[in-house]
């Protein structure tokens, strides 16, 4: 049973004196205490490096570093715990995926990315069609503003090497159709990456229930800390790639003519990694395993949609949708909105929310996005309606 206040006593920085009405979290969620208990024992009672030493911190650091790797495993359903990759962030996770298929990709090869992606799940792609003359065609949306599922098939009939979407949009908020769009990729013979950095904080996620190849979250969305995430997916397409980085821990041999490489995960995981964030992950991992907010987000968005709906305001997207919501205001400055609510101690995201060609298929240059998380309450919710009228107010 979720219990709204008592995961809302998890996180100290909403409880300062003067803390502000925070409805940001699809830029970032707060730390949760676990996660922050967890870093902080690292660095005052145990810090050293891992996978290296044998001396009792090593040995410490090492087996707390790998319980991480099993919380996450078994937080999203990875197939074995070697599928878990550490990486900086999703963004790191998707060009470490880019990187690792160059070999995969000619002149010509198709890479199919939907119309509402991240930068960060379009760039890299764009990157590796530079160095590979690969091409990329996007997913359009359909009249309602969702990905346009027959427009895929036909695309899908060009047979792509790849298919690159995002599980949950963080601009409309919509929960795409994954698990049809992994398979129709799969049967067409091509690779699928999942971008679950707006997912996995709010939706159940099992990835081999999924059946993508590639899976990619933060650290920073799910309550745990900045500086790291996960690629994960099937182990047979994560052993495909080719490393993106050499160095330490991601060798077997090494002479001074040749190198074979080490086994999964550490074939990916070059260098030092963020340990005492991999290790804060866990924790924020554990902590959501045991979650299920999803009654409480759908009422507060049910709320939120249902204000919004009184005010001269246009919902972006439309569909199944996480508590994310986007919308613009006809006549109003998406930036000036926002500069309204800060003013009222309200924090809430304006801009292209990195997602400029949907912004641009939309024909808007921006949006304003009010992005809850299970500690938000209803008061909030109420709270910044009210603010957001009077604001449209003064400025309409
Ligand atoms: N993909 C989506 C859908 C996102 O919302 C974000 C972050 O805003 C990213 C990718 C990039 O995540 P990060 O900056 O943590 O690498």
């Amino acid at each position: 049973m979720f219990e709204p206040n008592a995961f809302r006593d998890l996180f100290p920085a909403l409880a300062q004196p003067g803390a502000p009405l925070y409805l940001d979290n699809g830029a970032s969620t707060q730390t949760a205490s676990p996660v922050l208990d967890a870093m902080d024992q690292y660095y005052r009672q145990y810090r050293a490096n891992v996978h290296r030493g044998s001396h009792p911190w090593a040995t410490r650091a090492t087996d707390a570093l790998e319980a991480s790797r099993d919380a996450v495993a078994a937080l999203i359903g990875a197939p074995r715990r070697e599928a878990v990759i550490f990486t900086s962030g999703t963004t790191a996770a998707i060009n470490l995926v880019a990187w690792g298929l160059i070999d995969h990709f000619g002149p010509g090869d198709l890479i199919l990315v939907s119309a509402m992606e991240h930068h960060a799940n379009l760039v890299p792609w764009q990157l590796l069609a530079r160095r590979t003359g690969a091409r990329i065609e996007p997913i359009p949306l359909d009249g309602k503003g969702a990905l346009d599922m027959a427009a895929y098939d036909r695309l899908l009939a060009q047979k792509p090497k790849l298919v690159a979407c995002c599980h949950v949009s963080n601009t409309l908020g919509l929960i795409n159709p994954v698990v049809q769009i992994c398979a129709k990729a799969r049967a067409a013979g091509a690779l699928s990456l999942i971008d679950g950095a707006q997912a996995v904080a709010h939706l159940k996620v099992d990835i081999r229930a999924l059946g993508c190849d590639f899976y990619a979250f933060s650290g920073h969305k799910m309550f745990g800390p900045t500086g790291v995430g996960v690629l994960t997916g099937r182990l047979e397409s994560l052993g495909e790639l080719l490393p993106f980085m050499g160095g330490g821990e991601m060798i077997d041999r090494v002479s001074f003519d040749t190198v074979t490489f080490n086994a999964l995960p550490h074939r990916l995981e070059a260098g030092t990694g963020p340990i005492s964030e991999i290790i804060g992950l866990g924790a924020a991992a554990e902590l959501l395993t045991g979650l299920d907010a999803s009654a409480h987000e759908a009422a507060l968005t049910q709320r939120l949609l249902a204000g919004l709906a009184k005010l001269p305001v246009q919902v972006l997207g439309n569909g199944p949708r996480v508590s994310l919501v986007s919308i613009t205001v006809p006549g109003v400055h998406h930036s000036d909105l926002a500069h309204y609510l800060a003013g009222n101690n309200i924090a809430v995201r304006a801009g292209h929310h990195c997602t400029q060609p949907l912004h641009g298929l939309l024909g808007i240059a921006g949006s304003l996005r009010i992005a809850l998380a299970p500690y938000n309450t209803a008061a909030e919710v109420d709270a910044c309606l009210a603010a957001l009228g009077d604001g449209i107010d003064l400025f309409l």
